[in-house]
């Protein structure tokens, strides 16, 4: 099912893991005193700032009158651009969001306004990496500025906001989006990689030498040989902890999982202990590396677009179940086991193959060429 076979306009309905998809915010630098912010999506900051700022052209339109801009943050590893403008959306929009709600249904960050400071925005933000539907997603944050990164440690001790998801990161990287700020941080340099291919190239590594030992391959969970293993990468995993050759049913590590987490929110896990090497995996990585193994490679180079349109028309997919973006991969070749709501499939679903119901074929993961 190659993407370009099919005829579409919205760049929405194509899916594929993407090497990197990142929701991020900017404030003005225009003078001491600014504090316009803007919210936005892209699969490559240190370009998309750029544009912001005007170096290069292609849209960016919204945010010509506060010139410069600063990216002071990042929140990456999403599993879709769809997932990631439905972030964006909520970030903008945290007041009216059906995911930023208290128990009793009550709006967390009550108002009528779209929130535009960046104290409320780093505090809407951490809400949002700490809440469900968006635990379900491999989420990580990076700080650009000292600025953000001690906003975000200001609400540490918050009652308010949930304690921060096991297995996401926090990183400081003050050289900045582009490696340019001049300051000193994670020790980086150049941009921030949108590659994928540290990851990519040593799980693939891993994969070939599993194949090449000729061993038989067995499930960690359910003890059953695994020889769908190469013929079928969708539906199988390798654990994506450096070292570990684990393999499992996608199906079994699924319900072993779920098994496991506390409170079943949904329908995926987040991630889990994996039974041999016993780190903590997100389920996010374990589909990304089946995903890379099924395309023999990383994604395609996905093209940056300044169409605001895509957020906007997400906005109507808001009151979708967000978890439902991983949950295909549930699909079980057997058991049937992890279809869960079937009825659950709406306009976001049918957009976004990870959402398909269980037995269609959720990717369209290039092959390399
Ligand atoms: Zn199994
Ligand atoms: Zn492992």
């Amino acid at each position: 099912m190659a993407a370009a076979a099919r005829k579409t306009k919205s760049t929405l309905d194509f899916h594929q893991i993407p090497n990197f998809y990142c929701c991020y915010l900017l404030k003005s630098v225009r003078t001491t005193r600014a504090t316009a912010t803007y919210i936005g999506s892209t699969p490559n900051p240190s370009r998309r700032i750029r544009q912001h700022n005007g170096e290069i052209s292609a849209g960016a339109w919204k945010t010509k009158h506060n010139r410069p801009w600063i990216m002071q943050m990042i929140v990456h590893g999403f599993p879709s651009k769809l997932a990631a403008l439905q972030f964006e959306w909520a970030w903008q929009h945290p007041h009216v969001s059906r995911h930023l709600r208290d128990q009793d249904g009550k709006a967390l960050f009550p108002g009528t306004n779209r929130p535009r400071m960046i104290k409320t925005l780093v505090k809407v933000v951490r809400t949002m990496v700490a809440s469900f539907p968006y635990t379900t997603w491999p989420l990580h944050v990076k700080f650009f500025t000292e600025e953000a990164e001690r906003l975000w440690n200001t609400l540490s001790g918050d009652p308010t906001i949930p304690p921060l998801p096991i297995g996401l990161t926090v990183r400081a990287e003050f050289e900045g989006v582009d490696g340019k700020s001049g300051k000193v941080g994670s020790g980086r340099c150049g941009p921030v990689d949108v590659t994928d291919a540290v990851f990519t190239s040593s799980h693939l590594a891993k994969h070939e030498a599993i194949l090449a030992s000729g061993r038989r391959l067995h499930c960690v969970v359910c003890k059953d040989a695994l020889d769908t293993y190469q013929t079928k990468p969708l539906d199988s995993t390798l654990c994506p902890t450096p070292g570990c050759t684990a393999t499992a049913h996608l199906a079994c590590l699924g319900h072993h999982f779920l098994s496991l987490q506390p409170s079943s929110t949904g329908l995926v896990p987040r991630g889990g202990e994996c039974p041999r090497c016993q780190s903590y995996i997100l389920w996010g990585d374990i589909a990304r590396g089946s995903c890379r193994r099924h395309a023999g490679g990383v994604a395609a180079h996905e093209l940056d677009n300044d169409d605001q349109s895509d957020v906007d028309e997400v906005a109507s997919l808001e009151s979708e179940d967000l978890g439902q973006v991983l949950r295909p991969l549930f699909r079980s070749s057997g058991s049937g086991m992890f279809r869960g709501k079937e009825g659950g499939t709406m306009a976001c679903a049918r957009r976004d193959p990870w959402s398909l119901p269980a037995g269609e074929f959720p990717f369209s993961c290039p092959r390399s060429s």
